[in-house]
């Protein structure tokens, strides 16, 4: 588990606030009193719904455009390994020939959750799979606290190649490899969309905005909820970040559940 992201759920603990237990006790200790005991002994409630926030409401509603109107042939392929084998052996953009592996994404075929990020780093390019890095730990403790098994979600990526020293993939870039995604979470028809940062966030929903104007809302993808939440690279920059991203991702959770 990422340090910086366990000691922030450790301090929440002690807040009240995201109360996850990070590894066993090392003495029993003695029966607590009712009101004091852990939220999920005392309420039935799993632990990360202590203190989450309120259903937002609506935010933008959009459809995936149809591949016919994208121009591609990618509505004939019928599985996510198809797609990914698409991916690999061809080049849609600038991105693709300086690659030295694509990163299609990886998961449970018929994902109830989708993860989204902006695009593979160095870890992901060497290994072909994505969230592998740093962001990936901080990603894995993430879905951790939520009670989500990352085999149980798919993730994916804006790009599916990596950018040169991991800038921001340009418009015509992610105009060329969007329709992979869009084919993606037509097959996995997920119940829940997570885009973490902006990148996604905007290239999800088709809008120029900030991520604070982003966040806070149920977006739909395709009548699918769509979440938007801080990217977990940017977290690794800025832990104060950390609080919102927790509200975000157990908004997200709450979803699965409906
Ligand atoms: N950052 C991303 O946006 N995607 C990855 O796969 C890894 C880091």
């Amino acid at each position: 588990m990422a340090d910086g992201w366990r000691r922030y759920l450790a301090q929440q603990a002690e807040l009240g606030g995201a109360e996850v237990i990070l590894g066993a006790r090392s003495e029993p200790s003695p029966a607590p009193a009712a009101r004091d005991q852990p939220h999920e002994e005392a309420t039935g409630e799993p632990k990360w719904t202590k203190g989450a926030p309120p259903m937002p409401g609506p935010g933008i509603a959009v459809l995936s455009p149809a591949p016919v109107l994208l121009g591609n042939d990618l509505g004939a392929l019928e599985t996510l390994d198809a797609i990914a084998e698409r991916i690999r052996t061809t080049y849609c953009c600038e991105l693709c020939p300086h690659r030295t592996n694509a990163v299609p994404g990886e998961g449970h075929p018929n994902a109830r959750m989708v993860l989204i990020g902006e695009g593979p780093g160095a870890t992901e390019d060497t290994t072909g799979r994505p969230f592998v890095g740093q962001a990936g730990q901080l990603l894995d403790t993430i879905l951790e606290a939520i009670e989500v098994p990352r085999t149980s979600v798919y993730i994916t990526n804006i790009v599916k190649c990596r950018p040169p020293q991991n800038r921001k993939p340009l418009p015509d870039e992610i105009a060329a490899c969007i329709p992979y995604l869009h084919r993606q979470l037509d097959l996995i028809a997920p119940k829940v969309i997570l885009a973490m940062g902006g990148t996604a966030g905007e290239a999800m929903l088709g809008v120029r905005k900030s991520l604070g104007e982003l966040r806070g809302k149920v977006h739909t993808y395709n009548g699918i909820p769509l979440i938007v939440t801080y990217h977990p690279a940017a977290l690794l920059r800025n832990p104060n970040w950390k609080k919102p991203t927790w509200d975000d991702v157990r908004i997200a959770r709450q979803l699965l559940d409906r």
